[in-house]
């Protein structure tokens, strides 16, 4: 059963592979993709523009929040913000080191962020992601965005979150979860 209580079993990414074979395919936030396409598609953003491993992985765990919970799809239009970088984040830090825990735990921030400084950034951003985007905070006060930049992840945090608003395109090609299960073997923290 995958909730926000789910932890890590011995085979840790089996474990991960499991969580999107079972929850991959619901709707990702009313986006014309689904959570495993948009994972798929972010990690895919991230090795063309030659990000590292941690932060590759980082792109395709960093909505792994949003298949840990029973909450509705269209969540954000009833007013609920699920946390999920938060859950997400958790889910992992037992597993990888913080190169690739931050900046799923920041990628929200990063969106704050970013619609704060970039009018670019924002005039991007889909319907779905500035309905979220005011249930997370809205865009950061100048405070806040001292704050986030004192974070050593922060940068690539960003990153992640470029790769995630380019993650949204139906029917892209894209490798299969199961290819980066070597890759997130790699990563995963040895006791
Ligand atoms: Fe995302």
């Amino acid at each position: 059963m995958a909730d926000g209580k789910t932890t890590a079993a011995a085979d840790p990414v089996e474990t991960i592979l499991q969580l999107f074979r079972d929850r991959g395919t619901s709707e990702y936030g009313g986006e014309s993709v689904t959570q495993e396409e948009h994972a798929l598609q972010a990690a895919a953003c991230a090795m063309a523009d030659g990000a590292h491993e941690a932060l590759v992985a980082a792109a395709l765990l960093h909505d792994i929040g949003h298949l840990l919970h029973d909450l509705p799809e269209d969540a954000p239009d009833e007013g609920i913000d699920d946390h999920h970088e938060n859950s997400g984040a958790r889910f992992i830090e037992s597993i990888f080191g913080p190169e690739v825990c931050e900046p799923v735990r920041l990628h929200v921030a990063a969106k704050r962020y970013l619609t704060a400084v970039e009018p670019e950034y924002r005039a991007k951003l889909s319907e779905p992601s500035i309905t979220s985007l005011m249930l997370q905070g809205g865009p950061m006060s100048a405070e806040e965005q001292e704050a986030f930049r004192s974070n050593p992840h922060w940068e690539a945090a960003v990153r992640l979150r470029r790769y995630d608003e380019e993650a949204k395109v139906p029917g892209a090609r894209t490798p299969t979860v199961e290819e980066f299960s070597e890759l997130l073997g790699q990563l995963v923290k040895r006791a």
